[in-house]
């Protein structure tokens, strides 16, 4: 390890403790955290981030997919929409990338409507995003499980992207059942996009999982882990009655685990932003604040059910204060960038981080 590998180290470890930071208490993100790196061996937010920046090249398709639907309102909820569309701006800034998000067809209004608020132009033809700078693309998926395999083959046939993202994107069980975090049973109410994600998955397009619970795309990565600790999530005990739980069961090459999906895509950006060497690649705070009012305004609800502005229950001051501690934390090492001669060379003599994986709160 040299004076730049401890820095991005421990860049990488501020971001995840950041995106893992409990309001609420009860400690579902530190156990997902704790099976998550265990599974991934380094910083989860810096890992994904250089894969990223070693595969995604300029004019590159990126597919996120998002969108949950809950009940019992039936609309989707901000958490996983509000980070995706900062991703969108993200990728276009860092790599010149052509983003399209993949949600059902609830979110799309929300997605048009919130676009020009991260300074996109937003098309529904992906030619357009092709041809067009500054612009992202939307498209609805399905929801209709027997013409899921064909939208996805439409879609990859069309084009195939460089990378793909999922932010707290719904993923069915072994079964087949879409669970909300309760255990109940929202299978009619979700995108299938778990199709377009394995059939990707098994082109060996890089891939990207955001989850906060279990139930999202990816987190059968960590299967046994869930299954132990987080309520809901062994076998049978979903309260649908399908006989499984509310795992999803497809994996995914990267895991980022957070307390909320979008805190978890916020901490992904700002290691692009370390990593390119550019802040302006993380969005600041009153574009933050901007967004989740503009969300809200198009109909996305807080977890709650609530049209106050509210990504699973955190309202804009405690997001805008999480991005703040984001750049802050980030932005320091950008600009000193491991310069210290006093200390750098000092802690790497002593050899404490070469012995194998030691994350924050061991
Ligand atoms: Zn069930």
């Amino acid at each position: 390890m040299d004076r730049g590998g401890l820095e991005k180290r421990n860049v990488g470890e501020n971001l995840d403790a950041l995106m893992n930071l409990d309001p609420r208490g009860y400690g579902v993100c530190r156990i997902l955290y704790a099976g998550s790196r265990e599974q991934m061996g380094e910083p989860l937010t810096m890992r994904a981030a250089e894969k990223l920046c070693e595969t995604v090249k300029e004019n590159d398709l990126v597919y996120i997919l998002t969108g949950f639907v809950l009940l019992p309102h039936k609309k989707p909820e901000m958490d996983g929409m509000v980070s995706s569309l900062l991703l969108a701006r993200a990728l276009v800034m860092a790599f010149g990338a052509k983003p399209v998000i993949i949600c059902p067809e609830d979110c799309v209004k929300s997605v048009k409507k919130c676009a020009g608020v991260v300074g996109l132009h937003v098309y529904q033809d992906i030619e357009d995003v092709k041809k067009l700078p500054l612009s992202m693309g939307v498209t609805a998926f399905t929801k209709n499980p027997a013409r899921a395999e064909i939208e996805a083959k439409w879609l990859i046939k069309e084009a195939l992207p460089g990378a793909v993202i999922s932010v707290e994107a719904p993923g069915s069980n072994e079964m087949g059942v879409y669970h909300n975090a309760t255990g109940n049973d929202v299978t009619e109410l979700e995108a299938k996009t778990d199709v377009l994600w394995e059939m990707l998955r098994e082109k060996g397009i890089l891939n990207i999982a955001i989850g906060d619970l279990g139930n999202e795309i990816g987190m059968g990565t960590i299967a046994d882990h869930i299954k132990k600790y987080i309520p809901f999530a062994g076998s049978g005990e979903c309260v649908c009655g399908c006989g499984g739980g509310i795992l999803a069961a497809s994996r995914a090459d990267h895991v980022i685990t957070a307390t909320c999906s979008d805190w978890g895509c916020y901490g992904l950006i700002a290691a692009l932003a370390y990593l390119k060497r550019d802040m302006e690649i993380l969005h600041r705070e009153e574009m933050e604040a901007e967004l989740m009012r503009v969300a809200s305004r198009t109909g996305l609800i807080d977890m709650t059910g609530s049209l106050i502005p509210g990504i699973d229950g955190f309202n804009t001051r405690l997001n805008t204060g999480i991005v703040s501690l984001m750049r802050q934390c980030t932005a320091y090492a950008v600009r000193y960038s491991h310069n210290s001669d006093h200390w750098f060379g000092s802690v790497l003599e002593k050899g404490f981080f070469e012995e194998g994986d030691r994350p924050w709160f061991k």
